[in-house]
């Protein structure tokens, strides 16, 4: 694997990082994922422009243009043959020993990234998923993608132990999105998803699932929900850049409807998989 660090393209066996590193002590950067299909990035420019926008949120300068990162991203594709997979980008605000306020004067930035294969998740997008609810406890910047991770993965791992693919935050009762997926339920033929806030990531695949609903004539209301609601729900899907559409068939064990996959998530399903790139070379 060719992966891109400090300015340049290395065998993973090249790679320093530095132990001062504040991505290491203190999860101070961000990141975003790209998919790849055939090839191609997907939704590329959407991505590097909410990395951007991260690093602005927690008031962190990327020292290249979008136009560059697009650039090492396309490289990384190339470099290391990806097919159906995806690119990872981290931006830290670089290394200094170790002291919570900013640098002074500043350290550059260190940019890493990576390509790697990685096949979209079929079983779950044909056959449908189970989410565990857990307590959304993590902080009131959940619109930042950044590396602190820790609430989302203590989330995960609790879903991942009660068996279940993802975990259904919810703060006190409202469901707000999963711990690496945006939530999303169907009652009525209506599409219900928590609105842009503070209280979630504004996912690149939401957004393109909210503009195929527009396209399909399917009524979107941008409003929370509780997980009460969410039980009543006709049809339950999450979205992610790696999941796209997965449906949700159980949420707690207890089957969401009839526990069988709905029509309009079938129906966004498609309409998402025809608007990939070479979706089915895959
Ligand atoms: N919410 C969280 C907390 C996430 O980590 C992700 C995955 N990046 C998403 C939502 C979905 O965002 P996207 O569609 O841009 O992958």
């Amino acid at each position: 694997t060719v992966y891109f660090i400090d300015g340049q393209f290395t065998e993973r066996d090249g790679l320093a990082i530095s132990i001062d590193d504040r991505g290491y002590y203190f999860g101070d950067g961000v990141y975003e994922v790209i998919k790849v299909y055939g090839g191609e990035l997907y939704t590329a420019e959407e991505h590097i422009d909410r990395l951007f926008q991260s690093a602005t949120k927690i008031k962190m300068t990327i020292p290249y243009a979008e136009v560059q990162l697009m650039e090492i991203a396309r490289e990384l594709v190339a470099k290391n043959n990806i097919l159906v997979g995806h690119v990872y980008i981290q931006v830290t605000r670089g290394s200094a020993p170790r002291m919570h306020q900013f640098p002074d004067p500043t350290v550059p930035p260190v940019v890493t990234g990576y390509a790697i294969n990685n096949p979209r998740p079929m079983m779950g997008i044909e056959n449908g998923v189970g989410v565990k609810s857990v307590a959304d406890v993590r902080w009131l910047r959940c619109d930042i993608k950044s590396l602190n991770l820790l609430g989302n993965v203590l989330a995960k791992q609790e879903a991942h132990e009660a068996g279940c693919i993802e975990a259904l935050l919810h703060r006190d009762g409202v469901v707000t999105e999963g711990s690496a997926s945006n939530m999303f339920g169907v009652k009525g033929g209506t599409v219900y998803t928590h609105p842009v806030t503070n209280l979630i990531l504004n996912g690149i695949t939401r957004q393109v699932v909210l503009g195929l609903c527009e396209e399909q004539g399917i009524p979107v209301v941008e409003k929370s929900f509780t997980i009460d609601e969410a039980f009543e729900m006709d049809e339950f899907f999450l979205t992610s850049t790696t999941s796209e559409v997965t449906p949700v068939i159980s949420i707690d064990g207890r089957p969401v409807s009839s526990g069988i996959l709905g029509p309009l998530t079938m129906k966004l399903q498609k309409a998402f998989s025809s608007q990939i790139p070479s979706f089915i070379a895959d």
